[in-house]
C-alpha cells in the first residue's frame, strides 16, 4: 500500500514534469530538424552543423537521462545503509571528475555509525548531483568539504564548496523544475535531489554567500544500531509476497 502511494506520488511528479520535458526537448529537436533539412537540400554535410547537431543530441540525452531517474518505475527498495559508506562510494565515482577540474574532496566523518533507511542508488544520485554542482561552481578549482555527523536521531550531511555562491534572491527558486543559472544546465538536479530527500523523510537546506561558497545541508532520520524496525518498507512487502 505504502509502495503504491509512493508510486502514485511519483506519477504525479512525472506528470507535472512531462510538459516541461517535452518543451525542453522540442527546442533541440527543432534545431536538429532544421540542419537535416538543410543538408537534404544542399546534399552536403557542414562539419560545424554536425558539431551542433551532436551537442543538441547530447542535450536531449542529458535531459532524458535525468528525467528517467524520476520516471523509472523501479520499486523503491529501502535498506539500512551507513551514509558514510554511501558517500565514500560516490567519491570514488566522482574523484576523476574532480581531478579534471582541479577540485579536491575533503571529508570529516564522525566515528559513530550513521545508519539510515534509504534507497541507496537514489541517495547516491543526490550526492552526485550536489558534488557536480559544487564542481561546476568552481571553474578554476577549489575544495569541497563534506561533513557527516550523527546527533540525536538525525544524520547530518553538509557539503561545502568554495564556489561562486548563489545570490539570495535566487535561492528560493532552486529546485524548481528547469531552473538553472547555467548556460547548459538542465535545472533538474536540485529538484530531483529535494524529491529524493523528502521521500526519505529528510530535509535539504541551502546556505550560500556570493563569491564565498555554498553549503547544502541534508538531514535524515537515523536508525539506531540493532534497531532495524520498519526499515524494509517496500522491500519487505515484496519479499513476503513471493
Ligand atoms: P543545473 O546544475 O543543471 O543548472 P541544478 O538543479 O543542479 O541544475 O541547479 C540549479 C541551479 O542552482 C544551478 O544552475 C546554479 O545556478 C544553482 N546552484 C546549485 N548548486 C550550486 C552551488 N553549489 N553553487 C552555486 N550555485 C549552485
Ligand atoms: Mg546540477
Amino acid at each position: 500500500m505504502e509502495e503504491l502511494l509512493r508510486r502514485s506520488e511519483k506519477l504525479t511528479t512525472v506528470g507535472q514534469l512531462a510538459a516541461g520535458v517535452a518543451h525542453e526537448i522540442r527546442n533541440p529537436l527543432t534545431t536538429l530538424r532544421g540542419f537535416l533539412q538543410l543538408q537534404q537540400h544542399t546534399g552536403k554535410m557542414n562539419p560545424e552543423h554536425t558539431e551542433l547537431m551532436l551537442s543538441e543530441l547530447d542535450r536531449i540525452n542529458l535531459i532524458v537521462g535525468e528525467f528517467l531517474i524520476l520516471a523509472k518505475p523501479q520499486a523503491t527498495r529501502f535498506a539500512t545503509k551507513d551514509v558514510r559508506d554511501v558517500f565514500r562510494s560516490v567519491l570514488s565515482l566522482i574523484d576523476s571528475e574532480g581531478h579534471l577540474h582541479n577540485v579536491t574532496f575533503k571529508t570529516s566523518f564522525t566515528e559513530a555509525a550513521c545508519l539510515v533507511s534509504c534507497e541507496e542508488n537514489q541517495l547516491k544520485q543526490v550526492f552526485i548531483n550536489l558534488l557536480k554542482n559544487g564542481i561546476e561552481a568552481m571553474p578554476s578549482g577549489g575544495r569541497i568539504h563534506t561533513h557527516i555527523a550523527s546527533k540525536n536521531d538525525q544524520i547530518t550531511i553538509s557539503i561545502t564548496d568554495e564556489g561562486i555562491g548563489i545570490p539570495e534572491d535566487m535561492i528560493p527558486k532552486i529546485g524548481n523544475p528547469f531552473f538553472t543559472g547555467k548556460e547548459s544546465g538542465t535545472g533538474l538536479g536540485m529538484m530531483i535531489s529535494q524529491r529524493i530527500i523528502h521521500s526519505h523523510h529528510g530535509l535539504m537546506e541551502i546556505k550560500s554567500q556570493v563569491n564565498v561558497g555554498t553549503t547544502i545541508t541534508i538531514t535524515l532520520p537515523s536508525l539506531k544500531e540493532g534497531n532495524t524496525n520498519g526499515i524494509l518498507d517496500g522491500g519487505l512487502g515484496e519479499k513476503n509476497a513471493n
